[in-house]
């Protein structure tokens, strides 16, 4: 198989990038390792409900993002979801600033984001070496793909990791500091909630400085039929809980739990999801890096690159397929 442009990644940097270069007439090929596009924009289906369990919500800061904000909401696939959060105590902290959310779940965005492009799921890269006028890509299977330029929207590390599963080396530079970039971990509990619960609107509460900075009730956001609550413990208690079984995290994530919970109310199913990689807290100062020296365009993007958030992920992936499109 070849193609002009190869990209590792079909979350959100990833997309936004294949779009571009797919607008510029060239061919692409996305290989994403999950069982569908999406990454860290996660919705999961539990008994008949919906969570979101990767990104939450999204804010908007820069025209070019807002542009694209906007056609979504015209669309219908986004919506205002709420103009802060309270802490959960009877002080406001809503600062006014809108918060978005998808319709049907944050991952109903990238499979419209993926519509009409050639994105192979279930595929882990993990080589890449030179051959003449680009780059060859093996996959775990041992299938192979050549293609004039790369790009590479991991989180860094794995990114590096295919490199490290070939003959290929960065300039010193390069490698260091993408070696800098670092990732906080987050472990997140989705629980089917039977009864009432105590959230207040619009369904959630955040405190940042908390063992649990998250907690929001799916059903009032307005994705979900019934009600499952995500909780997201914060880096520091995500370690702590790293290496104990689900049913030990579950069990101490449910006394945080309580207070939001009426006498009669009853957990019945929840699921228990570590994320390695949730988001950077080291990043690099440009929208992406072109790796120097190479024999080919061998490019680095995603939230790493642009700000630790969805916008900087839709940021860097923006700025990458421009750049791609002029290279190949
Ligand atoms: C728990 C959690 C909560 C968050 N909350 C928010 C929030 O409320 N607001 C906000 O703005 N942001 C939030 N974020 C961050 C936001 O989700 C990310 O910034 C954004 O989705 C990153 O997109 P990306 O394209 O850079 O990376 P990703 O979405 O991680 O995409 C990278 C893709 O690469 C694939 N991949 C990795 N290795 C390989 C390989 N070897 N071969 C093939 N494919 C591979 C992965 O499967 C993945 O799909 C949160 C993230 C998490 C995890």
């Amino acid at each position: 198989m070849n193609t002009d442009v190869l990209i590792v990644g079909a979350g959100l940097s990833g997309l936004l990038a294949a779009r571009e270069v797919s607008k510029a007439g060239k061919r692409v090929l996305i290989l994403d390792k999950g069982k569908s596009v999406g990454g860290r924009m996660a919705t999961r289906r539990i008994g008949s409900g919906t969570a979101d369990h990767g990104a939450q919500f999204f804010t908007v800061r820069s025209p070019q993002f807002r542009t694209l904000l906007d056609e979504w909401l015209k669309a219908g696939i986004a919506f205002e979801w709420s103009r802060g959060w309270s802490d959960g105590s009877l002080v406001s902290t809503r600062d006014g600033n809108p918060r978005y959310a998808i319709n049907g779940g944050m991952n109903a965005l990238m499979k419209h984001l993926a519509v009409g492009l050639d994105v192979r799921v279930n595929v882990r890269a993990t080589s890449m070496h030179a051959v003449e006028g680009g780059w060859e890509i093996r996959d775990e299977a041992g299938v192979k793909v050549s293609a004039k330029a790369v790009l590479l929207t991991a989180p860094v590390p794995q990114s590096l990791a295919i490199l490290d599963g070939g003959p290929v080396a960065l300039a010193p530079k390069d490698r260091e500091a993408l070696d800098q970039i670092d990732y906080l971990p987050c472990i997140t509990a989705m629980a089917r909630v039977e009864g009432r619960v105590n959230l207040p609107a619009p369904g959630a509460i955040q405190r940042l400085h908390a063992p649990i900075q998250w907690i929001a009730d799916n059903r009032q956001k307005g994705i979900s039929q019934t009600t499952i609550l995500t909780i997201q413990a914060n880096a520091g208690y995500s370690h702590q809980l790293w290496g104990r079984s689900d049913e030990e995290i579950m069990r101490s994530l449910r006394v945080d739990l309580m207070p939001f919970l009426d006498e009669k109310s009853q957990i019945v199913e929840w699921e228990i999801k570590r994320w390695r990689y949730s988001q950077p807290n080291i990043t690099y100062p440009e929208r992406f890096l072109l790796a120097e020296g190479q024999p080919a365009p061998l490019m680095f993007a995603g939230d790493a690159f642009a700000g630790p958030r969805v916008e900087g992920a839709i940021l860097s992936g923006l700025a990458a397929g421009e750049k791609l499109k002029d290279l190949v």
